[in-house]
C-alpha cells in the first residue's frame, strides 16, 4: 500500500481508501488538499487579462451607470404628471399633453428647467433631466407641432429611465478575487473606466511524453513506432486554461534521461505532467526514478478510462526537500485515458493552483439511446454524442469504441457519458448525465 504524507505534515485522507480503487471524488479531494493557490501577482492590460484569475477583489470606483437615464428614445417628464392627468390603470382612457421645451441626447444632457406641463425630447442613454423620472416612449405618442399626447394609462411613473448605480453602486464588490475573467467580466471593467486588472501570475506547467517507441509528428514512423500524440493534446488542454506551457519533448525509456527532465522540470514549473510509464508491468525505473526524486503515490484510480495515476511532488535537486518542489501528475499513456485524467483530476487542481474559485463542470441530465454495460465501483467518462429532441430533452449516444486508445471516437464526441460510481448496467431510454465539452467560455 502505498502512502502520501501531506505537505502540512497531517496525514492525507488516503488512509480511509485503498489506493488500488480510489474513488474519483476522494482523488479530487486529497489532489486539492495538496495545492497551494500561487501568491504572486501581476497587473495586466484589460486587453490581456481573458482568463486570468482575479487576484483581489475590484472595488466599483463610480456608480454604473454614472447618472439616471433614458432606457429608450421618448420624452422624459415629471411622472407625477401621470396621476394628475387620471391615469387610474384600469385602463380607462386619460390623455396628457405636455408640451416639448427641449431635447436630450446620450453625452449630451438638457440642462434647463422642466416646468409642470413640459417634457424633453430624450434618447436612449442621455441622462434624466433635473425633475423627471419617467420615459413614455416615441411609439405611444402623437405629435403635435411642439406638444406631445399620449394615454397616461401607456406608462407608470418610473417606466423607461435606468437609475444612477443600479448596475453597480460605487464602492461595491464589482468582482471578487478568485473571479476567473470572461469576456463580460473585461466589459465590466472597462465600464468602471479601469485600464488594468491586478491577477495572479500565470501558472506554469511543464510537460512531457515518455516512450522508447514514440515519435513526434513530422518524423519518419519507424517500424513498430507510434506518432506522439498526447503531448498535443495535453498541450491543447493546456492552451484552453491559459497556464504557460514548458514543453519538454519526448523522453527515451531510460532513467538517466528520466530523471534530469524531471529535474529540469521542477526547476522551471509549479506542475509537472508526464504521460506513459505509470501502469502496472511498466518498466520499473519510472516508478524507482519517481520515488527518488520526490514523494510520490502510485494510485489505481477507481475510473475508466484512466486507472494509473502517479501524483505527488518532486525536487529539482533530486531528492525529497532538496531544491525547488512541484506538483506532478504522472498520466497513464493510452490517449484518451491521458485526456480524461488530465479533465478529471489535473484541470480541477490547476484552477485552484491558479487560484480560481471552485467552478464544477456542469452536468446535464439526458437520456441514453443505447444499452451501456457499467460495473459498480468505479466511475466511467464514455463518449458520447449528445443532442436535443424535438420534445427538448437531451439525449446521448455513445460515439463506438471506448477504447482508452482511441482518439477518433474521443474526436467525434460532443461530451461524456458521467456513469457513476455505483451504477450497474444501462438500458436503452435510461437517465444519465453528460459533461458537455463546449461552453460558452
Ligand atoms: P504506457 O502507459 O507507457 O504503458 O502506455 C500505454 C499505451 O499508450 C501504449 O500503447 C503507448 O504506446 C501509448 N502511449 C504512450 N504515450 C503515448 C503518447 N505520448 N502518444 C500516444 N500514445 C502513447
Ligand atoms: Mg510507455
Amino acid at each position: 500500500m502505498t502512502t502520501l504524507n501531506h505537505p502540512s505534515g497531517t496525514a492525507g485522507c488516503i488512509s480511509q481508501y485503498d489506493p488500488q480503487a480510489l474513488p474519483v471524488s476522494a482523488a479530487q479531494a486529497i489532489v486539492l488538499q495538496w495545492v497551494t493557490p500561487l501568491a504572486a501577482s501581476e497587473r495586466v492590460p484589460l486587453r490581456h487579462a481573458l482568463a486570468r484569475v482575479l487576484a483581489e477583489d475590484v472595488i466599483s470606483p463610480i456608480d454604473v451607470p454614472a447618472h439616471d437615464n433614458a432606457a429608450m428614445d421618448g420624452y422624459a417628464f415629471d411622472g407625477a404628471a401621470l396621476a394628475a392627468a387620471g391615469a387610474s390603470g384600469d385602463g380607462a382612457p386619460a390623455r396628457l399633453t405636455l408640451a416639448v421645451c427641449g431635447k436630450a441626447f446620450a453625452g449630451h444632457p438638457y440642462t434647463g428647467g422642466v416646468a409642470a406641463g413640459t417634457c424633453v425630447r430624450i434618447m436612449t442613454g442621455a441622462p434624466m433631466p433635473a425633475g423627471c423620472d419617467t420615459v413614455v416612449p416615441q411609439e405611444r405618442v402623437e405629435t403635435h407641432g411642439e406638444a406631445i399626447t399620449f394615454d397616461a394609462n401607456a406608462v407608470t411613473r418610473g417606466a423607461n429611465a435606468r437609475r444612477k448605480g443600479e448596475d453597480l453602486a460605487c464602492g461595491g464588490v464589482a468582482l471578487a478575487a478568485g473571479r476567473l475573467l470572461r469576456a463580460s467580466d473585461i466589459g465590466l471593467l472597462a465600464s468602471l473606466g479601469l485600464v488594468e486588472a491586478n491577477v495572479r501570475r500565470r501558472l506554469r506547467v511543464a510537460y512531457f511524453s515518455t516512450g522508447d517507441e514514440l515519435r513526434s509528428p513530422g518524423e519518419p514512423l519507424d517500424p513498430g513506432c507510434i506518432y506522439d500524440s498526447n503531448r498535443y493534446a495535453l498541450g491543447a488542454m493546456l492552451q484552453r486554461l491559459n497556464v504557460e506551457p514548458i514543453d519538454l519533448g519526448v523522453v527515451r525509456d531510460d532513467p538517466a534521461a528520466l530523471a534530469a527532465t524531471l529535474k529540469l522540470a521542477a526547476e522551471t514549473a509549479d506542475v509537472v505532467l508526464t504521460s506513459g510509464g505509470v501502469s502496472v508491468g511498466e518498466a520499473d525505473f519510472t516508478r524507482t526514478q519517481l520515488q527518488a526524486l520526490g514523494d510520490v503515490s502510485f494510485w489505481g484510480l477507481a475510473m475508466r478510462p484512466g486507472r494509473p495515476l502517479a501524483f505527488g511532488r518532486i525536487w529539482s535537486g533530486g531528492r525529497p526537500g532538496a531544491g525547488r518542489a512541484a506538483l506532478l501528475f504522472g498520466l497513464p499513456g493510452n490517449p484518451v485515458a491521458t485526456m480524461v485524467s488530465f479533465y478529471q483530476i489535473v484541470r480541477p487542481a490547476l484552477m485552484a493552483m491558479a487560484g480560481a474559485s471552485p467552478q464544477p463542470v456542469p452536468l446535464v441530465p439526458a437520456l441514453c439511446d443505447q444499452s451501456i454495460r457499467k460495473r459498480p465501483g468505479r466511475t466511467e467518462f464514455q463518449r458520447g454524442l449528445a443532442r436535443r429532441d424535438a420534445s427538448g430533452h437531451w439525449r446521448v449516444t455513445p460515439t463506438g469504441s471506448q477504447s482508452s486508445g482511441a482518439l477518433s471516437t474521443m474526436s467525434e464526441a460532443n461530451c461524456f457519458i458521467v456513469l457513476a460510481h455505483e451504477a450497474g448496467d444501462l438500458d436503452a431510454g435510461d437517465a444519465v448525465d453528460i459533461m458537455l465539452f463546449d461552453g460558452l467560455v
